[in-house]
């Protein structure tokens, strides 16, 4: 029998290095509602959020660059793409 594996705490144990200058996800201003609903659905680290007024949220300082909000919704949801600029982004970490 396998143990349970609790996710926020294997997440919570990544150092992100956060660009404040540049962010590597931007979303576009009128992205499909239907599509942002896949990526809430989808980011492992639960980065897409639906606030109380209705408005998509989103901050890319967790990000675990695994792609798959690019893959998902690449033309439909997202203005763009690219992973972190060198020095910057997830380091991961098995705890
Ligand atoms: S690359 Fe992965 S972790 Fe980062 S925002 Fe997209 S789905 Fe979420």
């Amino acid at each position: 029998m396998s143990d349970i594996v609790n996710t926020d705490i294997k997440l919570g144990v990544n150092k992100f290095f956060v660009d404040e200058e540049g962010a590597h996800i931007k979303l576009k201003d009128d992205a499909d509602r239907a599509e942002v609903k896949k990526l809430i659905a989808a980011c492992p680290a639960g980065l897409y959020k639906i606030d109380d007024e209705d408005n998509l949220q989103f901050d890319y300082a967790g990000c675990l660059e695994c792609g798959t909000c690019r893959i998902l919704c690449g033309d439909t949801a997202l203005e763009s793409w690219e992973y972190p600029q060198g020095t910057f982004g997830v380091e991961y970490r098995f705890g």
